[in-house]
């Protein structure tokens, strides 16, 4: 070959990789989300978790389950020998609904779309790292659940920017608004991890953490609605951003931990994800966690891929 076509095949390569990039690495639109006034200062956490609530419906919907390493769910330094866990887990991956009586229904998370039914949405030499494989029946992708609920969808709160938690996006209305924790990282390598769930119509609205007020035993709480009804807690450490989320429903308040705990394992012996943006935040994150259900060992907890 001559060197001149050598050049011009270098050139092609070095342009077509320069445009992948530039295209796989499109940033979200963010805005900044203004709260309502809070009404939680004035308040305990016995008169905010008996409230009469306005969040009249709550649902747990199911979008498909993943199988991940058990290094990834738990740090696995902190497991004790003869633990009887497998090397890998399959872990589901949910969406919750819920209605508030005036504004309407709302999504947390994004759950998986259809191309779990195979490979997933999720490219990259390190993607098959995190999730090995997936299973999703057919009508289980979050479309399809969705179409059956039938349900005006006025926003989605998401945990955090992984893939897991963004995989539903591409198969909803992006106009739909998303809020995520100000800050959050959205993860988004190009040829290493690829899970391209935003596109430039999707805007990213950040919840400003550090005006939430302090209530032991967190230090950051925002009271979405005004009306007490749905708490972001700042819950950092497995990612940059996290939010776990307490929703006072007409049944009783259930706390979403997110992934500041994957397992109900990793809770209930307080063992921190192994998969952490920063260690020793994770520590803390959880332990504020379980330090209060421990204050109301009657609230519901839904761990970030188990009930
Ligand atoms: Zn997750």
């Amino acid at each position: 070959m001559s060197k001149k076509i050598i050049i011009l095949l270098l050139t092609l390569v070095v342009t077509i990789s320069a445009v992948a990039i530039r295209l796989s690495s499109i940033k979200p639109f963010r805005l900044a989300y203004t709260l309502p006034p809070n009404d939680l200062s004035g308040k305990n956490w016995d008169e905010i978790l008996n409230s009469t609530s306005v969040i009249d419906s709550f649902k747990v919907l199911n979008t498909g389950s993943v199988k991940v390493p058990l290094s990834g769910m738990l740090n696995t330094k902190k497991l004790k020998v003869g633990n009887g866990l497998e090397e890998y887990l399959w872990v589901d991956v949910f969406v919750f609904l819920f209605h508030h009586k005036e504004r309407g229904w709302f999504m947390i998370d994004t759950g998986l779309d259809s191309t779990f039914q195979e490979e997933g949405n999720i490219k990259g030499l390190l993607a098959g790292n995190f999730i090995l494989e997936s299973r999703q029946r057919k009508g289980q992708n979050i479309a399809a659940q969705l179409e059956r609920e039938n349900k005006d969808i006025k926003g989605v709160f998401i945990t955090h920017l992984h893939g897991d938690h963004t995989g539903g996006l591409p198969e909803l209305n992006p106009s739909i608004p998303k809020y995520i924790g100000k800050g959050e990282q959205y993860i988004n390598i190009p040829f290493l991890y690829q899970s391209n769930h935003l596109t430039k119509k999707d805007k990213l609205f950040e919840l400003d953490w550090s005006k939430g007020i302090y209530k032991f035993p967190f230090d950051h709480i925002l009271d979405i609605f005004g009306d007490g009804s749905f708490l972001a807690i700042h819950t950092p450490g497995h990612s940059s951003s996290h939010l776990s989320y307490l929703l006072m429903t007409s049944e009783g308040p259930v706390l979403m931990t997110g992934d500041a705990s994957h397992t109900k394992y990793g809770f209930t012996k307080n063992i921190e994800p192994g998969w952490v943006d920063h260690q020793e935040t994770a520590e803390k994150s959880l332990s504020q966690l379980i330090g209060f259900s421990e204050m109301y060992p009657w609230i519901e907890i839904i761990y970030g891929h188990q009930r």
